[in-house]
């Protein structure tokens, strides 16, 4: 069905054939989880191309795909010269936003090229049925991972500490891995968005930042919440409750039709109430599936138009340097008639609150 979607594509991309390099988007479309893939779309066919050690495996993943896999020795490139003679002087696309230079060029030798640009990306922004369950699924094995980590927190412990504690309850829960590198942030080290844990006690008085995410049925699962530790002062507060009410209304403004960027001028015009918008320094949120950041991206510039089955995540932020940040995200789904918030807020909470 997914091979149907795109193939239907071909003719406006003005291309009589496709090649697909990008190994997520190989998987999308194909099942396929191996590292060495090209998969060839025609009008009439698909062919996986692999290289021996996925014999076994391509066959099986790609079972009733209507894909036919072979295997090839000397690389990619290697296998579309069959296909030279019968599409010469014909257009075959490519993924142009990220392909690779050597292997674009080799393509460019045998083809005509037209572009594919985020076609399959754009398919993959709206998930289907399982895909939803299967994001669903790993949501709620996230949140109950900072549930049961966060019962081993003590006074003291260090970041990284606490970080390995929530990648070890995670797998026990049955993920095959996290999404990304847990981000635990204390003190005014949680002002750096992306910080990574280090090997310090976490900050005895401010905030503690815990950004995770799991992999789990191939399906990825993202999460902030930041926590007030030991004696937060007024101001810790004060910050916590303005992005929740920026978060909150981002939320409540989701439904079928409504623009990608619309939901950051939200974010940002409640959060300017409080004069923290200089402050905010990333998106909105991010698309989120088989990668942890796909397409679209609540931002400034994607006019993206929300439909039912999207899976999104709402997450501002202030960071004040020296002080410290506070995030807020949850992972929702678009639906027909609004939204659903996919995180189970009994198991993770949102309401400003100290750990001990
Ligand atoms: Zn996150
Ligand atoms: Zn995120």
């Amino acid at each position: 069905v997914r091979i149907a979607k795109l193939r239907e594509q071909l003719g406006a991309i003005g291309a009589d054939a496709a090649i697909v390099t990008t190994l997520i988007n190989v998987q999308y479309l194909t099942g396929f989880t191996g590292s060495s893939a090209l998969l060839w779309i025609d009008h009439k066919s698909a062919r996986l191309f692999t290289d021996g050690r996925y014999t076994i495996q391509a066959k099986q993943q790609t079972a009733g795909k209507g894909v036919a896999v072979q295997i090839v020795k000397g690389g990619a490139l290697k296998a579309l010269e069959k296909f030279k003679e019968k599409y010469q002087g014909k257009r075959v696309a490519i993924e142009n936003q990220r392909i690779g230079f050597a292997l674009a060029t080799g393509i460019k030798k045998l083809f005509k090229i037209a572009k594919l640009d985020n076609a399959i990306e754009r398919l993959r922004m709206v998930k289907d049925a399982g895909e939803i369950a299967a994001i669903r699924a790993s949501v709620e094995l996230n949140a109950k991972t900072l549930a049961q980590a966060l019962k081993s927190y003590k006074p003291g412990m260090s970041e990284t500490a606490l970080a390995a504690r929530i990648d070890y309850e995670q797998r026990l829960l049955g993920a095959s891995g996290t999404a990304f590198d847990t981000i635990v942030a204390s003190g005014a080290h949680s002002a750096l968005p992306h910080a990574q844990p280090r090997n310090v006690a976490i900050n005895a008085n401010g905030y503690l930042l815990i950004d995770m995410g799991a992999t789990h049925t191939d399906y990825k699962s993202d999460l902030t919440r930041t926590f007030g530790v030991g004696r937060p002062s007024r101001r810790a507060k004060d910050i916590y409750d303005a992005v929740l009410e920026a978060q909150l209304a981002a939320i409540d403004a989701i439904k079928p039709g409504v623009e990608a960027q619309k939901l950051h001028e939200i974010t940002s015009k409640t959060l300017r109430k409080y004069k923290l918008h200089k402050l905010f320094t990333h998106s909105t949120g991010h698309g989120l599936g088989l990668e942890i950041h796909e397409a679209p991206r609540l931002g400034t510039g994607d006019a993206t138009v929300l439909e039912a089955g999207m899976a999104i995540t709402i997450e501002p932020g202030v960071y004040v340097e020296g002080f410290g940040g506070v995030r807020i995200e949850d992972t929702v789904l678009v639906t027909a008639t609004g939204v659903e918030v996919l995180t189970p807020l009994t198991i993770a909470p949102k309401h400003w609150t100290i750990v001990g």
